[in-house]
C-alpha cells in the first residue's frame, strides 16, 4: 500500500507526506488509521497509520539499538551538526510545515509561519549548541577524587497535543537527542501531519536510524503503551492534567520511568490602574487569550483590571475582539482567528459559554459559533459578573474565551489571581518597578510576563507550578531533564 501522498492545500498548495509511522527511519504501516479532518470544513482530508502496542514496541526496540549501537557514546559535536541540519532543512521546508499546520489544526498560516517555525528553530539550535557543554563538576572527597558525569537516561518518550503539536514535537526532540538520549515521540491523533513532515526531514538530514521515531495513534492504545513500556527511561508528556494523572500512574505502575509533565492553565492577567500603555495592554492581552483560537495552555483567561481604569480596558477590549477576523486560516494576511482545532474541542467550547450563562455571569460580547459554515468558528467571546465558584472561572476552557474581573488593590489581586488549582502563567501590566517585582513573587506560576505577554524563548525554561505539571522545558534547567548524574569517587 502506497503511504505516500499529495496533499493540496486550499491555498492551492501542494505538499507531498508520508502518512506511515516513522520508525528506524523508514515509514512503515500501523494497526490502523486514523482520518485527520480540516476543522475549517469538517471534511476528511486524508488518513494517516496509527500505531498501537506492537508498534509502539517496534519503535522503542529501534530507538534502544540506536541508543547502544552508537548514539549514547557519539561525539556531541556530530549530534550538533545534525540537529543543525535539521533546523537547516526545517527553515528550508517552513512553508511545507505551515501550510500542514494550517490545513490540519485550522490555526492562521501566518501564525504557524512567522511563531511557530522560528520556536522550533531556535530550539533545534539552541540545543545543538548545548550538545558539547554538558560539563560535571570535580568535588574533593577526603583526600580522594570525585567528579560527577551526566549520563543520558536511554529511550525518551514523548506525547502532544495538538494545539502546537509542531512545536512541542521540537521541543520533546531537541533537548533529548543532545544529551545522546534516543527518542520515541507520539504526535496527537487530531493533527498529525506536520509531525509526519518533520519525520521525513529527520531521514533527510542524516540521523542514524532509531535516533528518532514518530508515531501516531490514539492515546489509549499507543500514548499507553508508550507511557507504561519498560524500556522507556524517560517520558515527557504535554496534554491535559486528566491525561497527565494516567501517564504519572502508568509511569508508577510499570518501570518507575523519569517524567516530567507540561498540563494545563488557568492563567490571570492583571492590569494596574498605573499601566503606561492601555493600548498595548489591551493588545496583549487579546493576542494572550485569543491566538489560535484561545487554545493555548498559557493563554489569560482570567483578566483583573483595577476598579480606576476597568470600564475604559473593557471597551477598548471589547473593540479589539470584535474587530478580530476569524476565518479563513490561509488568507495570509487578514485572518487573526481560525477555527477550533476538532468538533469536539468546539462542542466543549460551546459547553462551557452555555454553563456560563446558565451560572449567571454576563456575556458582554460573542457567545455564539460564526454562523454560514461548516467549520468549528466561535466568537471571541468576554464574560463579565464573574465569580470564583463558576466553572468558568475555575476550568480550562482551552477556547476564544476570556472573564474579566475588577480588584482593588495588590492584596486583592494576588489573592484572586492566585485561587486556582493551575500554575502555568501570568501577566502583570504596570509602570511600577517595585510593584512589579513583588506582585511577580507573589504569583503563583511558572511564567511571569511583565507588560507583556506570551514570550516565549528557547533559552528561558517553562513549565508550570502546582497542578500545570512539573519539569521544566527550554533553557539548561530542561537538560537535568534529561540526563542522570553519576558520581565518580577515585581512591588514588
Ligand atoms: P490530551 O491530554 O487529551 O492529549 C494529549 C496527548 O496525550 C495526545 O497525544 C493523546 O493521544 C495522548 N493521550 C490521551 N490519553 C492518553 C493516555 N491515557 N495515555 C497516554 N497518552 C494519552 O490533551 P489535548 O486535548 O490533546 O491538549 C489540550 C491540553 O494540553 C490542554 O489541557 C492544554 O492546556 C495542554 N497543553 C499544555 C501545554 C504546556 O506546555 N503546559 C502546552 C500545550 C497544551
Amino acid at each position: 500500500m502506497p503511504l505516500e501522498t499529495e496533499l493540496i492545500t486550499p491555498a492551492g498548495y501542494k505538499v507531498l507526506v508520508n502518512t506511515g509511522l516513522f520508525i528506524n527511519n523508514e515509514f512503515v504501516p500501523g494497526a490502523n488509521t486514523i482520518e485527520t479532518i480540516n476543522p475549517s470544513t469538517g471534511k476528511v482530508i486524508t488518513s494517516v497509520q496509527a500505531a498501537e502496542e506492537e508498534q509502539v514496541n517496534l519503535a522503542v526496540d529501534a530507538a534502544e539499538k540506536a541508543f547502544y549501537g552508537g548514539w549514547k557514546t557519539s561525539n556531541p559535536r556530530e549530534r550538533s551538526r545534525l540537529m543543525n541540519k535539521l533546523a537547516d532543512l526545517v527553515e528550508r521546508d517552513a512553508e511545507d510545515l505551515a501550510q500542514l499546520e494550517a490545513l490540519d489544526n485550522g490555526k492562521p498560516f501566518g501564525f504557524s509561519y512567522a511563531v511557530e517555525i522560528p520556536l522550533i528553530l531556535s530550539h533545534l539550535r539552541y540545543y545543538a549548541g548545548f550538545c558539547d557543554k554538558l560539563h560535571g563538576k570535580v568535588i574533593e572527597t577526603q583526600g580522594k577524587l570525585s567528579y560527577t558525569v551526566h549520563e543520558p537516561i536511554g529511550v525518551c518518550g514523548g506525547i502532544v497535543p495538538w494545539n502546537v503539536g509542531m512545536v512541542l514535537l521540537t521541543w520533546k526532540v531537541a533537548p533529548a537527542i543532545c544529551c545522546g538520549n534516543t527518542v520515541v515521540v507520539k504526535s496527537s491523533e487530531v493533527t498529525p501531519l506536520s509531525a509526519l513532515k518533520f519525520s521525513a526531514l529527520v531521514k533527510e538530514a542524516g540521523f542514524p536510524p532509531g535516533v528518532i521515531n514518530i508515531i501516531t495513534g490514539y492515546g489509549l492504545k499507543a500514548g499507553e503503551a508508550l507511557a507504561r513500556h519498560m524500556k522507556v527511561g524517560k517520558i515527557s508528556f504535554t496534554g491535559s492534567l486528566s491525561t497527565g494523572r494516567a501517564i504519572m500512574k502508568a509511569a508508577a505502575e510499570s518501570n518507575l520511568k523519569k517524567v516530567t509533565l507540561e498540563l494545563g492553565g488557568k492563567s490571570p492577567n492583571i492590569i494596574f490602574d498605573d499601566v503606561e500603555n492601555l493600548d498595548e495592554a489591551v493588545w496583549f492581552s487579546i493576542n494572550g487569550i485569543y491566538s489560535i483560537g484561545g487554545q493555548v495552555c498559557f493563554g489569560g483567561s482570567r483578566i483583573y483590571v483595577q476598579e480606576g481604569i476597568y470600564d475604559t480596558f473593557l471597551e477598548k477590549f471589547k473593540a479589539m475582539a470584535a474587530s478580530r477576523k476569524v476565518g479563513d486560516p490561509f488568507q495570509d494576511k487578514g485572518t487573526e482567528q481560525g477555527p477550533q482545532a476538532s468538533e469536539i474541542q468546539f462542542k466543549r467550547v460551546m459547553d462551557y459559554i452555555e454553563s456560563g450563562k446558565a451560572e449567571g455571569a454576563t456575556c458582554y460580547h460573542g457567545g455564539k459559533a460564526k454562523e454560514g459554515t461548516d467549520g468549528y468558528f466561535i466568537e471571541p467571546t468576554i464574560f463579565t459578573d464573574v465569580t470564583p465558584d463558576m466553572k468558568i472561572m475555575k476550568e480550562e476552557i482551552f477556547g476564544p474565551v476570556v472573564a474579566i474581573s475588577k480588584f482593588k488593590d495588590v492584596d486583592d489581586v494576588v489573592a484572586q489571581a492566585n485561587n486556582t488549582t493551575y500554575g502555568l502563567a501570568a501577566g502583570v501590566f504596570t509602570s511600577n518597578v517595585k510593584r512589579a517585582v513583588t506582585i511577580s513573587n507573589a504569583l503563583e506560576a511558572g511564567t511571569v510576563w511583565v507588560n507583556c505577554y506570551m514570550l516565549v524563548d528557547s533559552n528561558t525554561p517553562f513549565g508550570g507550578y502546582k497542578q500545570s505539571g512539573f519539569g521544566r522545558e527550554g533553557g539548561e534547567d530542561c537538560l537535568k531533564d534529561y540526563t542522570q548524574i553519576k558520581s565518580i569517587k577515585i581512591n588514588i
